[in-house]
């Protein structure tokens, strides 16, 4: 990708509206477009990013076994009212047809994926099974904000598993909660199990996945010494108290919610009348869980928990790009076309490597405004090309996250690329 081809261009000006860090710097790099409050364009950098997040989650999704498939974001009205929800979620779009009739906007999809499963599942030997989707949802939140964390319009991974016993739910919910861990982990983030409250699903407690940062929405009361963390909303210790698991202290914290796992029991194959016959004949209940990942949340997060004063660091795994390639133009013409060819050399090398870089070509650039642009995008490796590395058959090569700056022979540079974004 040639900078001086991508449409999009950064900006030193903060966005009046910014409330939070990561509208500040998505903006301001370009990755995204605030449309307005609580909906935002995705722009190709940030598309980019998203792309990588929403890949790690479809196949860890897809590792525990889930099946992928698409629902309808527009949903009947009727779904909504056997669920007994249409008028019990403040956050529901109500979405009146010229014909008279009235459509749900899906927030999430119990109310259509729960009577989907009813005309496939017939016996217990049909399940278990889990199906997912990575669908843009809708909520009418009364407050969007916190740019790209709290939105009326955002992507979310939801998965339904379907059981015939407790025992075989339980067991599908601790595998989740383990590929949950991991799936933020290889997104670069550390993220805590959390207890918090069922909300309008259920009685029951359910688990939410914090990443802690400040700028966290979510009170936490947490201890350093092991895993223990509960929402503050339902906690049943204090800060200051012993830690009910090793004794430690517990201390509070703040996080941002990037997923949430709930067991909802049969509220809604209830609703639906979703059985299916056991081995003797007879209808046995069916029980459900629902796991959620806020992508464009985690992406959000994700920036929150990983940046500094002059922009965004991008763990490798989902970074647009892996390479900010940086051309610096010389006085003498001839120079300046041997650094050109040296620097499409690179490019084109990389890029058959599977290391397509974001290269910045610009002739009309200063040096040390392609050098803010590529701290602000914060891709993991810069690699400049000038008259003076060339004269040495090299690039400089720094590191984003560790500021590490080394001299590498162009002959190695995609060999250094390839192993850095592998290790
Ligand atoms: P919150 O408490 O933050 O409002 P929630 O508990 O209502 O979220 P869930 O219904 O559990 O959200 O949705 C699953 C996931 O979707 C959440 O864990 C979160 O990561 C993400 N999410 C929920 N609401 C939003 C939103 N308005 N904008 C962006 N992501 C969201
Ligand atoms: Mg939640």
């Amino acid at each position: 990708m040639r900078y001086s081809h991508l449409f999009t261009k950064t900006t030193k000006t903060v966005p009046a509206d910014s409330d939070s860090v990561n509208a500040r710097l998505l903006v301001q790099a370009g990755f995204v477009d605030q449309v307005m409050a609580g909906a935002y364009a995705w722009l190709p950098l940030g598309l980019r990013a998203l792309r990588k997040v929403e890949g790690i989650v479809r196949e860890e999704m897809n590792g525990l076994g889930g099946q992928e498939l698409q629902l309808t974001a527009l949903q009947p009205k009727e779904n909504w009212l056997q669920s007994g929800r249409w008028d019990a979620v403040d956050v529901l779009f109500k979405i009146p047809s010229q014909t008279g009739k009235e459509y749900a906007l899906g927030p999430t999809a119990e109310d259509v994926v729960t009577p989907l499963m009813k005309t496939f599942l017939r016996s217990y030997k049909d399940i278990p099974v889990a199906v997912y989707q990575i669908q843009t949802k809708f909520r009418d939140e009364l407050r969007a904000k916190s740019g790209v964390l709290r939105g009326r319009e955002f992507l979310m991974k939801d998965m339904y598993s379907f059981h015939v016993t407790r025992e075989d739910f339980a067991q599908f919910y601790e595998k989740a909660k383990a590929t949950y861990l991991r799936t933020f982990a290889r997104c670069g983030m550390n993220a805590r199990i959390t207890e918090s409250s069922g909300g309008a699903f259920t009685k029951k407690v359910s688990h939410e996945f914090q990443v802690e940062t400040p700028a966290g929405e979510d009170a936490l009361v947490i201890c350093r010494g092991c895993d223990y963390a509960q929402n503050a909303e339902i906690a049943t210790a204090k800060v200051g108290d012993a830690c009910p698991k090793c004794g430690g202290v517990l201390e509070a914290s703040k996080g941002i919610e990037v997923g949430n796992i709930f067991d909802l029991g049969d509220r809604f194959t209830n609703s639906f009348d979703l059985t299916v016959s056991g081995a003797d004949g007879a209808k046995q209940v069916v029980f459900m869980g629902c796991y959620g990942i806020g992508i464009t949340r985690l992406v959000g997060a994700i920036v929150e928990a990983s940046h500094d004063d002059r922009g965004m660091i991008w763990p490798k795994s989902v970074a647009p790009f892996p390479v900010h390639m940086v051309m610096i133009g010389a006085k003498d013409p001839a120079v300046a076309e041997r650094v050109r060819g040296a620097a499409e050399e690179l490019e084109r090398a990389l890029s058959a490597a599977g290391c397509e870089p974001l290269f910045d070509d610009r002739e009309d650039a200063r040096a040390g405004e392609k050098f803010a642009d590529a701290d602000l995008i914060g891709l993991p490796i810069r690699l400049v090309i000038s008259e003076k590395t060339l004269a040495e058959n090299a690039v400089e090569w720094k590191d984003r996250k560790t500021g590490e700056q080394r001299m590498v022979p162009l002959a190695q540079a995609v060999e250094d690329v390839r192993v850095f974004m592998t290790a």
